[in-house]
């Protein structure tokens, strides 16, 4: 079956054959059981097949991948288009990447996305003789196989950007024979430590090359990177497509230190097939399996500190529907694509209001109606109508029975004492300790009176993708 975000879904009977691929392309489409172009892919793949820069406004779920990896696997094949047009000299037809080098470059944040979309260009390149080469490299594992892989040259190479950089300062890469540029998730990749890094790259690369963006939001920081880097790109908005699909929001206000109990009783409570929760940290993570596991509840967690092997085990097992429930932060969440998942709660709220829309946009995909819950403690209120306000969302308190937010926030946890002196510096952490409890004093919470089955009644229905 294919995940498709209805949100997304082909809204014309246009056909794959109206693009002018090869045959080679064109049986792979089939088989990959494709029938219509996504309206993304409707309007970006013949700019794209003409070697036009390409910026494109798309979520994950939107066919985006495919609007790239075909086109320039078309571009790349020995039926290229090019090859009667003036743009062949651009493109040379069957070239193959020599030592070192690369023709198509595509940089994403994640191991996961490298990983996820290298298969994607691998599926769709399958009958084109000569064969194209395709790699993917990230960070977190060791560098010399890369290296090594490097060695023939490849023709398509996903990388994050350290990771690239990194095979940069190897000598392991050359860019004199790129083509293509993509950057997917731009958003993601202009923040950050992420950001210093592209602009680095940017650098390193030969100025004549077709530039593909692709981006859920348009931040200021994009902006520059478009004016500079992109030639005359046609923009391909996706606004005037979008359906509104119903993601049922809830808003749980809960003390904090009640947040574990209201998560098991959720996962109890609820049927989901799948959930996937959210930690803003590592260590969150990893003690919510283990508060979860006393409680009888499996769970798996997936972030940045674990073995790539383990987390791509996590990723496949959940995948598969052997896990019900992941725990993950942000980052490794990143580019996850279930089918029907049916719920995502946000055990941390995500600090940046983009990321709230991209972690609820993981459910209500295929279709399907999905949830997204979010439990919040006192400290957290300000940040949630922040959230709010970013995404033009205004959604209704609830209090759960039993576990109601007090009036007051209870205190915080206090760092273990120390045995030993302890240093100025610890002082300074305590003192800071103690001014954010009486700052979360302060704070007093939303009053609701709902109670568990006013709840369930009356769980808001937000439109979060429509138009605002
Ligand atoms: P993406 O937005 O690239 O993450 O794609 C989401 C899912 O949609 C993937 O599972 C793709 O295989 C699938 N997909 C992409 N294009 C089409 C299409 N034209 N028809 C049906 N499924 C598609």
């Amino acid at each position: 079956m294919i995940t498709l975000n209805s949100m997304t879904k082909p809204s014309s009977k246009a056909d794959f054959s109206s693009f002018m691929f090869s045959t080679e392309i064109l049986n792979v489409i089939k088989k990959a059981g494709y029938e219509h172009p996504t309206d993304i892919q409707l309007e970006a793949i013949p700019p794209v097949l003409d070697g036009k820069d390409v910026l494109a406004r798309a979520e994950t779920g939107s066919g985006k991948t495919a609007t790239y990896v075909l086109p320039l696997l078309e571009n790349l094949s020995t039926k290229n288009i090019y090859r009667q047009s003036k743009l062949y000299n651009k493109f040379n037809g069957i070239d193959r990447a020599k030592s070192n080098c690369v023709q198509v470059l595509v940089l994403v944040p994640t191991r996961e996305l490298a990983i996820q979309i290298c298969d994607v260009f691998k599926q769709f390149s399958e009958n084109i003789k000569p064969e194209i080469k395709c790699l993917s490299v990230y960070g977190g594992v060791k560098i010399n196989p890369q290296m090594m892989a490097l060695r023939s040259g490849t023709d398509i190479l996903i990388s994050t950007p350290g990771r690239l950089l990194d095979l940069v300062s190897q000598n392991a890469i050359k860019f004199n024979q790129i083509k293509a540029l993509v950057v997917d998730e731009v958003d993601r990749l202009m923040k950050g430590d992420f950001q210093e890094e592209i602009n680095k790259i940017m650098k390193l690369l030969p100025n004549k090359r077709q530039n593909l963006m692709f981006t859920a939001t348009f931040p200021d920081s994009i902006r520059s990177l478009v004016r500079e880097e992109m030639n005359n790109p046609e923009i391909v908005n996706m606004d005037e497509f979008v359906e509104e699909v119903p993601i049922e929001q809830r808003v749980i206000t809960v003390n904090h230190n009640k947040k574990n109990d209201l998560l098991a009783h959720l996962l109890n409570k609820y049927d989901w097939k799948q959930v996937l929760v959210f930690c803003s940290a590592k260590k969150t993570c990893d003690n919510l399996v283990i508060k979860l596991a006393k409680r009888d509840i499996e769970a798996i967690a997936m972030h940045g500190n674990k073995e790539q092997s383990a987390r791509s085990a996590a990723l496949r097992d959940f995948k598969s529907g052997k896990i019900r429930i992941l725990i993950a932060t942000d980052v490794a969440a990143r580019g996850i694509d279930i089918e029907q998942l049916a719920c995502v709660i946000n055990f941390d709220l995500p600090r940046s209001p983009n990321d709230y829309v991209h972690r609820i946009g993981r459910t209500g995909r295929a279709g399907q109606t999905g949830q997204a819950i979010s439990l919040i403690a006192h400290h957290e209120y300000h940040h949630f109508t922040v959230i709010e306000k970013h995404n033009a969302l205004r959604l209704k308190r609830e209090q759960l029975k039993g576990f109601e937010a007090d009036e007051i926030a209870p205190p915080m946890p206090r760092s273990k004492p120390k045995k030993k002196a302890k240093s100025k510096k610890s002082a300074l952490k305590k003192n800071s300790i103690v001014e954010k409890n009486n700052d979360e004093k302060k704070i007093k919470s939303i009053p609701s009176k709902a109670n568990e089955k006013d709840f369930e009644e009356t769980a808001v229905n937000a439109h979060i993708w429509g138009k605002r």
